[in-house]
């Protein structure tokens, strides 16, 4: 597999890599995505990007013998949001408002004159893992990402699986609790209400509790009451919408990503010990949570997957 460029579009950042064949990062370039200055904005932000990777790229005598726009062939691009497969259109993005109903495939291929690949970012994050990292060795697994947001990508028997509707995988929206806060999506009581680092840190602040969710959980590592009651209820609701995830695709590997990641061994307890009373039938023994081999560069190293054509468009 040759070099392509892979672009990861977050609503704070834009992060762009040029990624060899063997997954290695050649050269990355990150801006600000300016979602308030509009489509055009984030559009500009882009090709940005993509010309700053170019023009470093250029410096580069092994590859400046290559030219002309299709020099790194097929762009890989993940976005935020439901992105339907086929018609390669962001239907809904909470991150970028301006980006629903957005024809990305089209708009952004014509942009930087060559054919672009779009995908879920939590899907690239999942082509990732199951390229190059902890689920590499896997068949299957459930890759649920927990930041700011909670997002999900499925791979089943080799596969990233999408859904009819480029839906697949959003584990973020299960519901916990029918009666709880508010979510992003309308509905109420979904797992990023619960377990996203947001919602620890609107409890911590309710509960007067002061720091970054690094700093909570260093405490309570240490033993602070106030602190463990955070992440026990965190990782309780993430055992519960895993338990019916498992109901359904019976996987036995789940990756964790996102900024929450680091923050793992303060879940799983809690966790398991749902799936363990929710999940029917299933030794919980058998069912590995693992960390994400890839932190930040998972979305641009998984762009660059979907770029080469895996799996088929
Ligand atoms: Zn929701």
């Amino acid at each position: 597999m040759a070099e392509h460029i892979g672009i990861d579009v977050g609503g704070t950042f834009i992060k762009a890599g040029l990624v060899a064949g063997d997954g290695s990062i050649i050269d990355s370039v990150k801006l600000p995505t300016d979602v308030q200055g509009g489509v055009e904005a984030v559009e500009a932000r882009i090709l940005e990007a993509v010309e700053g990777l170019e023009s470093g790229t250029l410096e580069s005598a092994a590859l400046s013998l290559s030219k002309g726009p299709s020099r790194t062939g097929t762009i890989g691009i993940g976005l935020p949001g439901i992105v339907d497969p086929r018609e390669g259109v962001v239907r809904l993005s909470p991150n970028i408002p301006c980006w629903n109903d957005y024809p990305a495939r089209e708009r952004l291929g014509r942009l930087l004159g060559t054919v672009v690949r779009v995908e879920n970012d939590a899907n690239c994050a999942a082509l990732a893992e199951a390229w190059l990292g902890a689920g590499r060795d896997l068949e299957s697994f459930l890759l649920v990402t927990l930041g700011t947001g909670v997002g999900g990508g499925v791979f089943l028997s080799g596969r990233l699986w999408r859904g009819d509707g480029g839906r697949g995988g959003e584990v973020g929206h299960v519901v916990v609790d029918p009666d709880g806060l508010p979510c992003g999506c309308g509905a109420r009581g979904c797992l990023e209400t619960v377990s996203s680092s947001t919602a620890i840190l609107r409890e911590a602040r309710r509960a007067g509790l002061k720091g970054n969710v690094e700093d909570l959980a260093g405490r309570a590592r240490d033993g602070g009451h106030d602190e463990s009651i955070l992440f026990e209820r965190a990782g309780r609701a993430l055992g519960i919408a895993l338990a019916a995830w498992l109901n359904i695709i019976d996987v036995h590997a789940i990756i964790v990503a996102g900024g929450m990641q680091p923050v793992l061994d303060l879940l799983e307890g809690p966790a398991r010990a749902e799936i363990a009373s929710r999940a029917y039938g299933l030794d919980v023994g058998a069912v590995r949570l693992l960390g994400a081999t890839f932190g930040e560069d998972a979305g641009i190293v998984g762009a660059v997957r979907l770029a080469a054509g895996f799996p088929s468009p």
